[in-house]
């Protein structure tokens, strides 16, 4: 008998695996190259990307979440990094670049302590630990806000937008934007809830920034199908259609031989027919308005306009939810469901102009609590980026009035929460200790790249933040725009709390998820490529 084992394979062929070191190696590496790439787009003078994707659509930005999810990036590890922006996107809005360089930075920290020969779980759990402490610290250093604070509600606003497309008018978009999250805020004892989708960013080319505009109730960049139908239409009864006022083209090929005539005058009047009875159908429910999602034939158009009814198609699927919450009206499927209890209902329905094109105004809604704000701009590339930056904005001022709480920001809430870690630290013992110190010393990442960002030498400030803390002073932070030290509070450089906790959190969460990652297995992709793990960054692009 033969003494040799046979090679035992229990991964399919061409499953690539990646195991101890190596592994998180690579997947630091990978967490760290993605925060690598929008750190420098942070804070007011951080810069822009442009990317180009594989139509050749260009995006201009500045935005953490969107960067990324233009990236398309593939590498496992590095796609969780992209997970934490985007969680950081739906809890708050804004905030994304923090949240994936405070990522990148904790897990950079990390690595320099796994060379020093600790374990990952204890890396892992120190890191717990101080998330955990500074969520309560954040807490203990933040200002209370109520609705009534508007100055304070504006400054949350122009700070997220400082250094974005919308820099011109900020001022004025600020404005707009306080007051359109206070007109859907709603109060339930002293629990306040706001819902961001009530909120419609709506863009139109032309015009100037200055020019956008808030509007209580839904505007839709439609106009009305036909001429003859009525501009204005009062105590508006709206259908909200999602399927096409058109005969279907069948679906096989038929082909209807005629053989004289009068057969083909049938046909005709047969397809006349139709259409008239499907517009009776919408008459006969009560409607004077119509928005469909699908088309309207050219005859049916006509027939609408005979009845002085109000008709757009092709509206998009989410300005259709968004006009059945606004009107609550209910979106029918089949045209012999339509009746009147489907109908929403508002006080006018109009087509004016913007600029030299027609938009569809819905207002004096039955919800009151929907509203838009028409943004206007030069361009489709500024105006993309001035609405990314409104969504910011929005999602900030909504986030400070939900919890009550603000900080202020430039850095100086991260030096503040840093200096309040290492107090604490000294309080554990060994090694824990040294991975709270760690954590520590990665949430500086923020002010050190505000000022890296912005020109300024980060040495020089970090050590007089770091002093002015010391002194007492919480809110000392980068005045990113003259290199100095300022307090960041009187500047009306102002943050929501949850923008921070919320980083932290998500932040710590990730690093330590991919901290006690000790082995990669990735089976063959046999569609693509590149395997599903390149060993290396096969995801990320050339950069
Ligand atoms: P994020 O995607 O994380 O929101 P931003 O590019 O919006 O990234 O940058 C946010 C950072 O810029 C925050 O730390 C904030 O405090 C800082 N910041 C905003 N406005 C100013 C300002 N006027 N001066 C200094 N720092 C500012
Ligand atoms: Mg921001």
């Amino acid at each position: 008998m033969s003494n040799q084992m046979q090679p035992i394979f229990i991964l399919p062929e061409g499953t690539q695996r990646t195991t101890g070191r190596n592994a998180q190696r690579t997947n630091i590496m990978a967490a760290k190259l993605v925060a690598e790439t929008v750190r420098t787009t942070l804070g007011p003078k951080g810069m822009d990307k442009m990317i180009v994707d594989s139509l050749g659509d260009v995006i201009v930005t500045n935005d953490g979440v969107t960067i990324l999810n233009e990236m398309n990036i593939e590498h496992p590890s590095a796609k969780m990094i992209v997970e934490v922006a985007k969680t950081q996107e739906d809890e708050v809005g804004d905030g994304t670049t923090t949240a994936v360089v405070i990522a990148g930075e904790l897990l950079k920290r990390a690595e320099e302590l796994l060379d020093q020969e600790i374990h990952p779980t204890v890396v892992s759990k120190g890191y717990r630990i101080a998330a955990e402490k500074a969520q309560t610290i954040l807490l203990n250093i933040s200002e209370q806000v109520t609705e009534k604070d508007t100055e304070l509600l504006i400054n949350i606003a122009i700070t997220a937008m400082t250094g974005k497309g919308s820099e011109a008018a900020k001022e004025k978009l600020a404005e707009l934007t306080v007051k359109a999250v206070k007109s859907v805020m709603e109060k339930e004892g002293s629990k306040i809830m706001i819902d961001r989708g009530d909120i419609k960013l709506e863009k139109k080319v032309g015009g100037c920034v200055e020019d956008s505009e808030f509007v209580e109730g839904i505007v839709l960049d439609k106009e009305k199908v036909h001429t003859g139908m009525p501009r204005q239409v009062k105590n508006a009864k709206i259908a909200l259609i999602d399927c096409a006022l058109e005969i279907k083209s069948t679906e096989i090929d038929a082909k209807i031989q005629i053989t004289d005539p009068s057969q083909m005058q049938a046909f005709l009047d047969m397809e006349e027919k139709m259409l008239r009875q499907m517009v009776d159908k919408v008459s006969k429910s009560g409607a004077n308005v119509v928005f469909c999602q699908k088309g309207i034939d050219d005859m049916a158009q006509h027939f609408l306009a005979k009845k002085g009814i109000y008709a757009a198609r092709r509206v998009k699927k989410s300005d259709m939810e968004a006009l059945a919450r606004a009107t609550a009206g209910k979106i029918v499927t089949n045209l012999d469901d339509l009746n009147e209890s489907d109908l929403g209902k508002s006080g006018l329905v109009e087509e004016k102009k913007v600029g030299d094109e027609d938009m569809t105004y819905v207002q004096e809604c039955r919800n009151a609590k929907s509203v838009t704000i028409l943004i206007r701009g030069g361009t489709e590339h500024v105006i993309d980026e001035v609405k990314r930056a409104m969504e910011d904005a929005v999602g900030d001022v909504a986030s400070a009035l939900v919890s009550g709480r603000v900080v202020a920001g430039a850095g100086a809430p991260e030096i503040e929460l840093a200096r309040n870690l290492r107090l604490f630290s000294d309080s554990l013992s060994g090694r824990e200790q040294l991975a709270v110190k760690a954590f520590a010393d990665a949430i500086e990442i923020i002010p050190r790249t505000l000022a890296e960002n912005s020109g300024l030498d980060p040495i020089d400030i970090m050590t007089e933040l770091k002093a002015m803390h010391d002194k007492g002073k919480k809110w000392a932070g980068v005045d990113v725009f003259t290199g100095k030290v300022i307090d960041s509070w009187k500047a009306g450089v102002i943050e929501p709390l949850k923008i921070k906790t919320q980083a932290i959190s998500s932040a710590a969460e990730v690093a330590m998820m991919i901290l006690r990652i000790d082995d990669v297995i990735a089976g063959s992709n046999k569609d693509s490529g590149h395997g599903g793990m390149p060993p290396g960054m096969g995801g990320m692009p050339d950069m």
